[in-house]
Parts: C-alpha cells; structure tokens; sequence
C-alpha cells in the first residue's frame, strides 16, 4: 500500500518523532501552521476518520491520551486545539487518520 505515514511508522521515510507507543506515533509536521504542530496518528493504517470502526476504539482512546500527554510535555499549558480533516471537503491531504495538535500562540479565528 502507498501510504506515506505507514512509510514513516515503519522508519522507511525519516521524521521528527515527539511521542511513540504499541498504538500511536506522533510528529511534527513538516510544514508547521503554528509553533506546535504535531501530527498524531495510529500505527495501524485507518484512512479517515470515517473509516474507525468498532475494534479501533481503545487505539482512538490511546491517541487522545497521547495527544495530552505531548501538550503537557510541550509546555500547552495556556490551552490547544486538535483537528481532524476527513475526507475531500475536509480537505484531508494524507489519506491515513491522523490529528493536528495545535498550540503555542493564540489562536484567532475559530470556525465552530
Ligand atoms: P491533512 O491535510 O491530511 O489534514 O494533513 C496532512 C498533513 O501532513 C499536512 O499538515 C502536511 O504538512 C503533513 N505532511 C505531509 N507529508 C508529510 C511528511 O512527509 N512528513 C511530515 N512530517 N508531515 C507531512
Ligand atoms: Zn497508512
């Protein structure tokens, strides 16, 4: 299968791991949007969100889990936000689940 973030669980394609276990890796996003940009993701291929199903659900929880735990060693203190994109009108780019963990400046704009 041609998928660039199972190439970077496997260590096939290289990049900045923050946070590794059985179920999850977490990176930095090659192209930040903000000062803390991490993508986490689980290390079992899903392509979206819309694709979790039933036996998923502790590795989903094991993701949320990480996601606090790097907020808290990155120092997020003041607050974060995780996104999500799925699918086309999501404008999801990479087709294995992943989510944008975002934090270290004020965020602006909200969209909900
Ligand atoms: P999406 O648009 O699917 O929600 O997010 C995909 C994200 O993956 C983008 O923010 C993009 O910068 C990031 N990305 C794409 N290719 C790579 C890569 O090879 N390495 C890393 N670290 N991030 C990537
Ligand atoms: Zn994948």
């Amino acid at each position: 299968m041609d998928c660039i973030f199972c190439e970077i669980i496997k260590g096939d394609i290289p990049s900045t791991t923050v946070y590794e276990d059985e179920w999850v890796k977490a990176i930095n996003d090659l192209n930040p949007q903000m000062p803390v940009h991490v993508l986490v993701m689980p290390k079992k291929h899903i392509a979206s969100a819309n694709e979790i199903t039933e036996e998923d659900a502790e590795t989903i929880g094991k993701i949320f889990l990480a996601a606090k735990k790097i907020a808290g060693d990155l120092g997020l203190e003041n607050g974060y936000r995780i996104i999500n994109n799925c699918g086309e009108d999501a404008g999801q780019t990479v087709k294995h689940l992943h989510f944008h963990l975002l934090g270290g400046r004020t965020m602006g704009e909200k969209i909900i």
